[in-house]
């Protein structure tokens, strides 16, 4: 006869609870992609089966900065306590102890007496007051880990139960953080490409309006002219308006060889396949004299005046012709979002490098705008109001960074926009980021 050893009957009671609390959690935080019921699903299985309290902190793309989508206790005056305590006293990053702590170490912490002796390390006497008034007797901090990156952190408490956390909760707060950090991650994935779906729909609705625009405008002129040199024109036209009829045409022409331009770049860089440059040895302000008089016509029509400020030349090595792109790319923009308000480019040499500003003073971007408008596609105004592709920023900025520069902006709504490139003058020849 075979023999079985059997379990001691505690161990199969700890075993069979923490099969069943992993069961429940994985059935309750892949019942959803939406991030807000995936959250809140998770704090209804800390709490009450293994904590009074549940906390999810989780950074943002920033990496730099934590928010707490989940403070959870019975007693929504205790939550608001906690709220207000994380609002005046933040987590700070690079402490030795607490939340940051275990995110870059990507390690739990377990403290199964906290008490009045833990609240009395906070080092302000509010800090320590509020902890007091909680009355935790137990913490534990839990990473939250998905794809090898710490995304956050989980902590669960005790107070009112009296409980004191020991090794095998720690275990399941553990595979609780595991899995909600799995399920944090989808539904983060999913929303994400639900963005990318919309916005490729958008510039799809877009590229096609503003492709047919110029179109339309040289379907209309180039007739009128034809049938000028041929005769069967029942008017008389002006010289300055078959000046006006050629300077527009060349703007259309100029416009629909920018959008090809964007599109190849950009399919380009999807692809994965990086842009290459040609450097040679020039100065950027002779470019950018040679680039504002290409906008002369468009400046006007747009009753702006586009100045110049350079005290000296600016000799570098770098792209001719993706500077240019650069310049004509932020100036366009400048045009487009401030007409008839004047444009201001700077340039001006530094020991090693030289910055290139170009500030307008027109509708100004938001500051919650101003990281997202160099991705590709993404735009901080209605299609319906400005036309455009949403690439040029995403563009502009691979080309900065291939010369080992860096692109920024500064502006407030409603106050204009300030776009800065810093370039070093001595580009070797390089690799993309
Ligand atoms: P597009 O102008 O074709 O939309 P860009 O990539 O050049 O695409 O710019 C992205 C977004 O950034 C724009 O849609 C607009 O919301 C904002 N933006 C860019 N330049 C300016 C500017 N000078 N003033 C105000 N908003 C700007």
């Amino acid at each position: 006869m075979k023999f079985v050893r059997k379990k001691p009957h505690f161990a199969l009671d700890l075993a069979e609870k923490r099969s069943a609390f992993i069961e429940k959690a994985c059935s309750a935080l892949t019942s959803s992609l939406d991030l807000n019921v995936t959250l809140n699903q998770a704090a209804s299985i800390g709490i009450p089966d293994l904590a009074d309290w549940c906390i999810v902190d989780l950074l943002l793309e920033d990496q730099q900065t934590l928010y707490q989508p989940v403070i959870a206790h019975s007693d929504p005056a205790h939550v608001e306590r906690v709220r207000e305590l994380r609002r005046k006293f933040p987590p700070v990053l690079g402490t030795l102890q607490g939340v940051w702590s275990v995110i870059q170490n990507q390690k739990s912490v377990i403290l199964p007496v906290a008490g009045e002796q833990w609240a009395m390390t906070a080092p302000a006497a509010e800090h320590r007051a509020i902890l007091m008034s909680l009355d935790i007797r137990s913490i534990m901090l839990v990473p939250l880990i998905a794809r090898g990156v710490a995304i956050g952190s989980l902590t669960l408490a005790t107070s009112e139960s009296g409980r004191n956390f020991n090794a095998s909760d720690l275990s399941m707060a553990e595979a609780l953080g595991r899995i909600a950090a799995l399920a944090i991650d989808n539904s983060r994935l999913y929303t994400k490409s639900q963005r990318a779906i919309q916005l490729r729909d958008e510039f799809l609705t877009v590229a096609s309006h503003e492709l047919s625009t110029p179109m339309t405008s040289l379907r209309l002129q180039l007739p009128i002219l034809n049938r000028y040199l041929t005769g069967n024109l029942p008017f008389k036209l002006s010289d300055e308006q078959l000046k006006s009829i050629i300077h527009n045409s060349d703007l259309q022409l100029a416009r629909l060889a920018q959008l090809v331009q964007e599109l190849l770049d950009i399919s380009r860089i999807n692809s994965g396949k990086p842009l290459t440059l040609d450097l040679s040895l020039f100065d950027l302000v002779d470019l950018a004299i040679e680039v504002r008089s290409r906008f002369e016509f468009e400046a006007k029509k747009q009753g702006c005046e586009i100045l110049i400020h350079a005290k000296e030349k600016v000799i570098g090595r770098w792209d001719r012709s993706r500077l240019d792109q650069v310049i004509v790319n932020l100036i366009s923009n400048a045009l487009k979002y401030a007409p008839g308000k004047p444009v201001e480019i700077s340039i001006s040499p530094q020991s090693d490098h030289v910055v290139l500003t170009v500030r307008d003073f027109g509708i100004g971007i938001a500051l919650e705008d101003q990281v997202r408008i160099f991705k590709k596609f993404e735009r901080a105004v209605s299609a319906r109001q400005y036309g455009g592709l949403g690439l040029g920023l995403a563009i502009t900025e691979s080309i900065v960074h291939l010369h080992g520069g860096r692109i920024s902006v500064e502006s407030q709504e409603g106050q204009g926009a300030l776009f800065k490139v810093d370039l070093p003058t001595n580009v070797m020849s390089r690799a993309p980021r």
